[in-house]
């Protein structure tokens, strides 16, 4: 590359929260050259996990990223959509013409899937964007009955907001549990109470048939009426626009990164919703669509440009392995989960999940490999640790909630 290093432009494809931090955090490492951010929303880059808590219930306004992207020298673009990327010319298509890159960071996060047949009708909602929640606030402020579809992380948390500004809800899960895939059975069934508990009707085992004005039609054939369906059955990468490309896709249609946030093209690097990673610590590929992954992301891959340009041995290649991370809140909840723990590993109890608070870990050969905590974050804080550190521990001790788990490190004979 001839050029100096402040006559590079690092182009980021998507203002979310992995975009944005990536321009920040290359600002923060020294990187002196251009940096231009371009994203589809019309609005000031904003965070998302507010949109399903605060912002919804009126109790905020704003959840806009507090950068100033002019002192930062961030040139930002927004309103606009990148459509095409031709990796030989290092160039990105727009509507609004073709924008050149030296380096380009792929940042366009995720998609809400839709439920077959419910687009353009009319009271059917998702709920990814500003725009989603400014169309939901009046489902709210109604008081109406709603119908959820998914009992997932956005399912019950819509519903605690649902249920607290006074609508009637039902959910619809497919699966027999709540949070199917991200939670064994016999943990997620205690969530089944809160949603009972909060007044909302939970039925699970039963998908959704077809949406139509006015409700929807379940696959057992009852109908049930309601003047708003709010759909949360999951997202997938927004990567449509890589297509032909060459960049390599994942099963999921993600990004398929390497250790180090690099895409499958030169100077391509991806990362957050859209893109998964190698983990070594997991020995498996990880597709996290969780907040810390954006934010923990963008240090790597800001510290990976700086160390591509720079002459070789001046900076060192920098690794991505983090033990993903995330909180929900919900029916009066503080939920936090981190690591990832495998079909095949122990599962340990810390509580009793009648009680507000109460934890479960997962170890693997004696060492933490995640833990979930429900109204516990010192268990969280402690575990997280424990986890980074692959530290053994002492499963009866673990087992033990009187026990702060750092004391539950197992002594070495
Ligand atoms: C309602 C809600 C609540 C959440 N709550 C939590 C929580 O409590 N805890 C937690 O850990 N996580 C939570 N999350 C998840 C977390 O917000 C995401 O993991 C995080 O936003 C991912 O950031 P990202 O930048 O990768 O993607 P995004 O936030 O999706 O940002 C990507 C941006 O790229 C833009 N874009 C897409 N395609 C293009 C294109 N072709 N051209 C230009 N721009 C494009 C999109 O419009 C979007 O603005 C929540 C998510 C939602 C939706």
């Amino acid at each position: 590359m001839g050029d100096s290093r402040s006559e590079q432009r690092v182009v980021v494809v998507g203002a979310g929260m992995a975009g944005v931090q990536t321009a920040v955090h290359l600002r923060e490492q020294g990187w002196p050259g251009g940096i231009r951010l371009i994203g589809s929303e019309p609005h000031q880059p904003y965070d998302r996990p507010p949109l399903s808590k605060a912002v919804l219930l009126g109790k905020s306004e704003d959840a806009a990223f507090d950068v100033d992207f002019g002192s930062l020298g961030v040139d930002l673009e927004l309103g606009r959509d990148v459509t095409g990327l031709r990796t030989a010319e290092r160039m990105l298509e727009t509507g609004a013409g073709p924008v050149a890159y030296d380096h380009l960071v792929i940042a366009t996060g995720a998609e809400p899937v839709r439920l077959p047949g419910s687009e353009g009708v009319p009271g059917v909602h998702l709920l990814r964007t500003l725009d989603d929640v400014a169309r939901l606030r009046p489902v709210l402020a109604a008081q109406g009955e709603v119908v959820v579809v998914g009992a997932g992380w956005i399912g019950a948390e819509f519903t605690t907001a649902a249920r607290e500004s006074g609508c009637g809800v039902t959910v619809v899960e497919a699966a027999d549990q709540p949070l199917p895939g991200v939670l064994p059975a016999e943990v997620a069934e205690h969530m089944r109470d809160w949603y009972e508990q909060s007044g909302a009707r939970l039925r699970t085992g039963v998908s959704v048939r077809s949406v139509e004005r006015g409700g929807v039609l379940l696959a057992d054939g009852t109908r049930l009426a309601a003047d708003a369906v709010v759909v949360g059955i999951g997202s997938r990468p927004a990567t449509g626009w890589l297509s032909g490309s060459g960049i390599e896709l994942g099963p999921y249609g993600e990004v398929l990164a390497d250790d180090g946030l690099h895409a499958s093209a030169p100077h391509v690097y991806a990362l957050g919703d859209c893109a998964s990673f190698p983990s070594a610590r997991y020995g498996e590929r990880l597709l996290v669509h969780h907040w810390d992954n954006a934010l923990q992301g963008s240090r790597v891959v800001a510290a990976n440009i700086g160390a591509e340009t720079l002459p070789d041995g001046e900076a060192e290649r920098a690794v991505y392995d983090p033990v993903p991370y995330f909180w929900s809140e919900q029916f009066g909840r503080f939920i936090q989960y981190a690591g990832h723990h495998g079909a095949g590993d122990e599962m340990v109890r810390r509580g009793d999940p009648g009680e507000a608070a109460w934890s479960v870990c997962w170890l693997r050969d004696g060492v933490l490999t995640a833990l979930l905590a429900v109204g516990r974050p010192r268990d969280l804080a402690q575990g997280r640790r424990l986890i980074e550190r692959r530290t053994p521990v002492d499963p009866g001790r673990v087992a033990d909630a009187e026990v702060p788990l750092k004391k539950a490190v197992r002594e070495s004979p």
